[in-house]
């Protein structure tokens, strides 16, 4: 990563009652940069990410996102949390797509794509719509604005996901497990729109156990496990020749 990171999470620890979860992660992203995280079911990764955006309060340690501490504002050097309300506002840059699609049933695919930039920008709808068309459009979807969820395929439902994800214009996009529900059919179409906001020079963190789809989109593949990075690199350097004995034993079950 070269200059300021986009996101910088240091030195995060978050426990559930005696459950150690993440016991010091440290993360930084570059501004258009790609990070995927691998590890093994229980490692952390869905904390971290819901840490990241603050769905999940940390013990210790502070996420920046574009150099805004996330849940906090430093006051004569203390540390305090800020109101729901900035919290809410601060969350609005930071979108999150998750496995299980997370869209409004009673909402058409454009009325999804449009809740959030009317209600919590304030735009006007004319604006709105024009935008959340085009957006639809970019994930492949022009056709089914009108559709509700119960008549998309789960792909498509995942990427109205990622379309209402995006109508907030964020400084960054994670991504947990997104293919991780649909039938391999579906997974994909949601990969290629994946694809082409990282070639966009889309801020993201994603979450996946698609090894060869983190190789070719990751700028830095993130080996995790107890809690801890264990190792992270450029996808040759982890993925070919990994440093570490539990990323390889993870690396020889999931390839
Ligand atoms: P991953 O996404 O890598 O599979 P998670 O971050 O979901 O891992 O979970 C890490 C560990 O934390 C697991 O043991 C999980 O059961 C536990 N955990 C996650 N969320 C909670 C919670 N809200 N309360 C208690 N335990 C939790
Ligand atoms: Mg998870």
């Amino acid at each position: 990563m070269s200059g300021d990171a986009m996101v910088d999470v240091r030195g995060v620890h978050k426990s559930f009652g005696a459950l150690h979860v993440l016991r010091g992660v440290d993360l930084r992203v570059g501004a258009g940069e790609v990070a995927v995280i691998l590890g093994p079911s229980g490692s952390g990764k869905s904390t971290l990410l819901r840490g990241i955006n603050h769905l999940e309060k940390l013990d210790r340690g502070y996420v920046r996102i574009d150099g805004e501490l996330i849940g906090y504002r430093r006051t004569g050097g203390k540390l305090r949390e800020l109101k729901e309300r900035d919290v809410l506002r601060q969350r609005a840059h930071i979108g999150f797509v998750f496995q299980n699609f997370h869209i409004f049933p009673h909402l058409t695919a454009l009325e999804n794509v449009v809740e959030a930039p009317l209600s919590t920008l304030r735009r006007p709808r004319r604006e709105a719509v024009a935008q959340g068309r085009a957006l639809l459009a970019r994930v492949g979807l022009a056709d089914k604005a009108d559709q509700y969820p119960r008549q998309l395929s789960g792909g498509q439902q995942q990427r109205v996901a990622i379309a209402r994800a995006l109508a907030l214009e964020p400084k960054v996009l994670l991504f947990d497990e997104p293919t991780s529900a649909l039938d391999p059919e579906l997974v994909g179409e949601v990969l290629d729109v994946i694809r082409g906001l990282a070639r966009t020079g889309t801020t993201m963190i994603v979450v996946t156990h698609e090894i060869g789809f983190a190789r070719e989109i990751a700028d830095t593949v993130v080996f995790m496990d107890e809690g801890l990075i264990v190792e992270q690199g450029p996808p040759p350097a982890v993925l070919d020749s990994p440093a570490h004995e539990r990323t390889r034993a993870f690396l020889s079950k999931v390839l």
